[in-house]
């Protein structure tokens, strides 16, 4: 996660950890009353509007050791973590009815709810899990807080880690990433390069999802709901969307920040927020949902990957990148499909090799300010 303070980065360490089988049903059963525990915290912090450690302390700490059999350092990270939802959930103007957590997802304070030692963790309440991987880059960083998350048989521990941000390079030019609905364009004056996006293929699983739905439910019974089988294949077409989205995303600004050091060349992205504001009031159909997702991803982790690559990075004004001139700013002309002239200098190119040309000349303008 992008965060921090001022030198520093907070990344997540992934890591796959095993209980002993004879443990599993009692971590399981845990992570279940700190659910509940959780979803129970969130609604009392809302309605006592106990949104400091202190209030939220005297208001829940014997009541949920009372009610959920909680361990001690299990009821602080609990009613921590129900401060933050409650905070996120205050603080959004759109908010809906009040948030639910449904996963296996426990917060573990570090020292007091879990420990590193060699090759497994010691989890609070006296469990062994055995480790089975994880990215040993920042093994020399300090371990923080983390979190235990159960999932499709699964467990996984998300250790947080602090490291210090890489110093920036002086960048000798720029490259600059136009995006669109079908495909993503990276480039400058001298090279480019496209990317499809895999928005096509998601969003064939989200209609398989929708099919089912569809061919299970009856306003009278709502089958698929009671059918287990069909749910998961259903829950499983839904995830497959959207994993097919963030992997897309990853790998794209792993490109994208290759290029960039190889060459010692800024980044530019445009500022999607308009983008996404003005896809926001189109009717909700899957197609803009998951263009949504894939933009908000995208700029989510170039912006992400910058920071821990050093990569400088420039987010420039979206506004007319594709319909002025680049080389002089005059108004460009249509010159047949996807294709643009502009009437005063000559130039015709490509819609989104003039937007490339556009980002590029205002992430320099930028550069030149500094
Ligand atoms: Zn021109």
């Amino acid at each position: 996660m992008p965060a921090g303070g001022e030198g520093e980065l907070t990344l997540t360490v992934k890591m796959r950890v095993s209980p002993e089988p004879e443990s599993v049903q009692a971590i399981l059963d845990l992570m279940r009353r700190y659910r509940d525990a959780l979803n129970y915290s969130v609604r009392a912090i809302i309605a006592n509007k106990a949104l400091s450690l202190g209030k939220a302390h005297r208001l829940l700490y014997k009541d949920l050791r009372e009610r959920y059999g909680l361990p001690s350092a299990t009821t602080h990270a609990c009613y921590r973590e129900a401060i933050a939802i409650a905070k996120s959930w205050l603080r959004n103007p759109r908010r809906g009815d009040m948030p639910i957590a449904r996963r296996l997802s426990m917060w573990l304070l570090h020292e007091q709810g879990y420990r590193v030692k060699g090759d497994h963790v010691e989890l609070i309440g006296g469990y062994r899990l055995r480790v089975i991987g994880w990215d040993r880059r920042y093994d020399d960083f300090p371990n923080r807080e983390a979190r235990l998350v159960f999932r499709d048989g699964e467990f996984t521990l998300y250790i947080f880690k602090r490291v210090p941000r890489p110093a920036k390079y002086a960048p000798k030019g720029v490259l600059a990433v136009d995006i669109n609905e079908k495909q993503i364009v990276v480039g400058n004056s001298s090279v480019e390069q496209r990317v499809e996006t895999p928005v096509e293929r998601a969003l064939h699983y989200r209609r398989l999802a929708e099919r089912l739905q569809g061919k299970y439910s009856s306003s009278r019974y709502r089958a698929w709901r009671r059918r287990s089988g069909i749910r998961r294949r259903i829950r499983y077409f839904r995830r497959k969307a959207g994993n097919i989205i963030e992997d897309w995303v990853r790998k794209t600004a792993h490109i994208i920040m290759s290029l960039a050091k190889q060459g010692q060349l800024a980044v530019a992205r445009e500022d999607l927020t308009g983008l996404v504001e003005s896809l926001r009031r189109l009717p909700k159909d899957h197609r803009t949902a998951l263009v949504m997702l894939g933009y908000r991803r995208l700029a989510f982790w170039i912006d992400w990957q910058a920071e821990k690559n050093g990569v400088p990075l420039f987010v420039v004004d979206h506004a007319d990148t594709s319909s002025t001139c680049p080389r002089c700013s005059a108004e460009l002309v249509e010159a047949g499909h996807r294709r643009l002239r502009c009437p005063s200098c000559g130039l015709e190119a490509d819609r989104d090799t003039i937007a490339v040309l556009n980002i590029e000349g205002r992430a320099l303008s930028k550069m030149g300010d500094l």
